[in-house]
């Protein structure tokens, strides 16, 4: 993914970046209440709705905001140089090292988003998403040959091979390979919104290609945002309150075409291929780094079985997308509004 970089505009955003840019819908106003700073990190689009409109410091945000993710870019990033490539490097050696700080957070949040989904969340797993063609800007194939797929797969490493004393950390494994891909956001975001309430802001939310955060909220209105369809469009829109984090994972996002099938970037680990079933999957939760990898999470879980980890990740409004149906949990059916065109929703309760 490239360096994150502003986009230099400054908009009332009504713009064609689709997904939760309907947060202004809402109002029927001459003059937007809101600004928007625009930046490119994550391989997508973000934009950064602030409430109320004349009351900051544009300039000065701007340039903090992308300070902070082009830190966070560096530090986090699963292939490019930086934090967690030395990490990577370091593990690999399965001896004693101290560990830059900047990755703690994620393997602290990644051993316990391990072991909430089971396993089906495992971000020590990206020598098998390298394998599938992952582990560069634009995916390609081919995918990894059945020899290879074998050999990924009878041992697999685990966020328990990683030994943590403090700051010292041990690699246990020697195909032990890091990747935060499914979770790395959810911090994120996090940290962007600390940064605009330590400088006095007092409503903004946060998108990064449909996955969405919220700091408080305007005096007269929730934030209202459009929940994308997997297969494109428009599903439905909700009303998102203070403190809200809405994050979706879809077969849609990264991935390529390979002998007619569609190769996507979330790995079952069960089967240590792109997991089936499950389309799309979003999550609504004022944790932004558990609705991450909970929609990630959810993907994998398959049709079956969704409705379990999102009970045992302590989910309580969820949407996935399946073949010839939209599931959602009651507190999640309760709070979507579907488009006129999309199939009524199905509650599925959770166990
Ligand atoms: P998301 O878009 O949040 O669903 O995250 C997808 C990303 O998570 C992929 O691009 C990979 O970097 C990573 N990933 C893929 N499979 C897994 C998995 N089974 N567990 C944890 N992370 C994964
Ligand atoms: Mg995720």
């Amino acid at each position: 993914m490239p360096m994150p970089i502003p986009l230099r505009t400054r908009q009332a955003l009504l713009g064609p970046i689709l997904l939760a840019a309907l947060a202004l819908a809402g109002c029927d106003r001459d003059t937007p209440d809101t600004e928007t700073l625009n930046f490119f990190a994550f391989g997508t689009i973000v934009d950064i709705t602030l409430y109320p409109a004349g009351a900051y410091d544009l300039e000065a945000l701007e340039s903090e905001l992308q300070a902070e993710l082009e830190i966070l870019h560096t530090s986090w990033h699963a292939w490019e140089p930086g934090s967690l490539g030395r990490t990577n490097e370091l593990l690999a050696l399965q001896a004693e090292f101290s560990a830059p700080p900047s990755v703690l957070p994620l393997i602290e949040r990644g051993k316990e988003m391990e072991a909430l989904s089971d396993g089906l969340f495992n971000p020590a797993l990206g020598k098998l998403v390298a394998a599938w063609g992952f582990h560069q800007d634009e995916p390609e194939g081919p995918p990894p040959d059945a020899e290879t797929l074998e050999a990924l797969l009878e041992d697999p490493p685990s966020m328990r091979d990683i030994e943590r004393n403090g700051v010292r950390l041990r690699g246990q494994h020697a195909d032990l390979q890091l990747d935060f891909g499914g979770l790395a956001k959810g911090l994120a975001v996090e940290r962007m919104l600390d940064l605009l309430q330590n400088q006095g802001v007092e409503a903004a939310i946060f998108n990064a290609g449909g996955d969405l955060m919220t700091l408080g909220r305007p005096a007269d209105r929730a934030w209202q945002v459009a929940i994308r369809h997997p297969q494109g469009g428009i599903l439905g829109s909700i009303e998102l309150d203070a403190v809200e984090a809405l994050f979706s994972s879809g077969d849609y996002e990264r991935g390529y075409e390979w002998e007619g099938e569609h190769i996507h970037h979330v790995i079952d680990p069960r089967t240590g291929r792109p997991s089936e079933g499950v389309h799309g999957a979003t999550v609504l939760h004022s944790d932004p780094a558990l609705a991450d990898a909970a929609a990630t999470t959810l993907m994998i879980a398959g049709p079956e079985e969704w409705p379990h980890y999102a009970r045992k990740m302590g989910i309580e409004a969820a949407l996935v997308v399946l073949d010839d149906r939209i599931e959602a949990t009651p507190a999640m059916a309760e709070r979507v509004r579907m488009e006129d065109d999309q199939p009524a929703l199905e509650e599925r309760g959770l166990p």
